[in-house]
């Protein structure tokens, strides 16, 4: 078994790779690296519960510092890696130590993705993907602001619902003709859109930013691509997530789609392995390699890596799920979807939840459901033992998942 393993990146599964290690009885030296300055924390809560104050900043933190010094875990924070020597087996830092691995572990995440559009560096654009980011998002809030939405994803969308609650308003833009459009079905985002629009929330659909206006060196407007010109006072743009593939461009072992894994989290070179947002991955319930950007993608890949470098076999194969939370509603989603996939709506009748299987060749892939977590939890099942539901029973919301096994 190798003795010294560093891990890059201390986020979601950095952190869990280290934890998985010493619990399944690696007694080497782990270095757990992050370029950010804090401790690993969540960072789910920074478009929900952190920007609206009901959660603390210390209340984000995996684990506190303890932790990591009972298990003989060496964090660094503030430790940015700069370079990949993978013939030496050396990693270079930004202040010019060089470290020794025997094994590596990349968990460097993704970075919000930028606007190339004209006055992105005005004082009042956000992007958000840090404590930081959230922390600076948050006191923008305070003051109940115009505020523009640059995308219809989960974090627009999630942060819009924080900013209502905050006072402020808001307007959505989202250059495709609905939100979600990539992760979630039409009947899924449009019941979504919906309660935002309830709340007060303006869409613009069909439409892309030409430009952020800006007075004195501030935001002051967002000119979009058919004409018209909204007032704003602060701009986020939550146009997505981009991985942070730059080590392992540099080391010849990723591109810039993602660094591609195997389920065991192996890369291309024997002693490099990859978990969470960076990597591409051919997951068995979807359709061919792809980068799945969650919590639970994050923590069961670190976990199959922490298993290999053990020299066990525990390859990622669980179902994946994803939750997201906007005012009284919660959306969760087993499985992986895809656009070619036939659509069976499950409706409450009070119109109170809905839920959307996917079907596949028959066989059920994935369902999202809103306010059905009985559904959600049974569909689960249901996915990972590849059941082939009948499909008008399927549709009939009185009838319980488990029993279409
Ligand atoms: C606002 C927000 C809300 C979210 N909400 C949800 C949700 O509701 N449900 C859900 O399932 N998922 C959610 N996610 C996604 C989830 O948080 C991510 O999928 C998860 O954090 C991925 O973990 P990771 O370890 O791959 O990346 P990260 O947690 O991003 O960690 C990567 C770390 O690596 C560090 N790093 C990168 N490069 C270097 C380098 N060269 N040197 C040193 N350190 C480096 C980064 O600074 C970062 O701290 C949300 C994400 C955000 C941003």
């Amino acid at each position: 078994m190798s003795k010294r393993i560093v891990i890059v990146g201390a986020g979601q599964a950095g952190f869990q790779v280290a934890a998985s290690l010493r619990q399944g009885g690696f007694d080497g030296r782990i270095i757990l690296l992050g370029k950010e300055p804090h401790p690993p924390y969540e960072r789910p809560p920074l478009s929900k519960a952190y920007l609206t104050g009901e959660q603390a900043a210390e209340r984000l933190h995996f684990r506190p510092l303890a932790f990591f010094a009972e298990r003989d875990i060496t964090l660094e924070t503030g430790a940015m890696i700069t370079g990949v020597d993978r013939a030496a087996h050396r990693l270079h830092l930004a202040d010019g130590r060089v470290l020794a691995y025997d094994r590596l572990v990349l968990a460097t995440g993704a970075g919000a993705r930028r606007l190339d559009v004209p006055g992105t560096d005005l004082a009042g654009i956000h992007h958000l993907r840090t404590l930081a980011d959230a922390r600076t998002l948050a006191a923008a809030l305070r003051d109940g602001p115009r505020l523009v939405i640059v995308g219809a994803g989960y974090i627009g969308l999630e942060v819009a619902a924080a900013a209502r609650a905050m006072g402020a308003r808001v307007t959505i833009i989202e250059a495709l003709d609905r939100a979600l459009r990539r992760t979630a079905s039409a009947a899924i985002a449009d019941t979504l859109v919906a309660r935002h629009i309830a709340a007060g929330v303006a869409f613009r659909f069909g439409t892309g930013v030409s430009a952020i206006l800006g007075r004195n060196g501030r935001v002051a407007g967002v000119a979009l691509a058919d004409g018209a010109e909204l007032a704003a006072d602060h701009v986020l743009i939550a146009a997505g997530a981009a991985p942070e593939t730059a080590l392992a461009e540099a080391a010849g072992i990723g591109n810039p789609a993602g660094i591609p894994v195997d389920a065991w989290g192996r890369t291309s070179d024997p002693d490099i392995f990859a978990a969470g947002d960076c990597t591409l991955y051919a997951h068995p319930l979807g359709c061919g390699p792809a980068r799945i950007e969650s919590v639970q993608n994050a923590v069961d890949q670190a976990k199959a890596v922490a298993a290999a470098l053990l020299g066990r076999d525990a390859p990622y194969l669980a179902v994946p799920w994803f939750w997201s939370d906007q005012y009284e509603h919660k959306l969760q989603i087993a499985g992986l979807i895809h656009p070619d996939d036939k659509t069976i709506a499950r409706r409450d009748p009070d119109g109170g939840g809905l839920a959307v299987a996917h079907l596949r060749a028959g066989r059920l892939v994935a369902l999202e459901a809103i306010d059905r977590p009985r559904d959600y939890v049974q569909a689960r099942k249901l996915i990972a033992a590849g059941v082939q539901p009948d499909p008008d029973r399927l549709a009939d919301p009185a009838v319980a998942l488990k029993d279409l096994a």
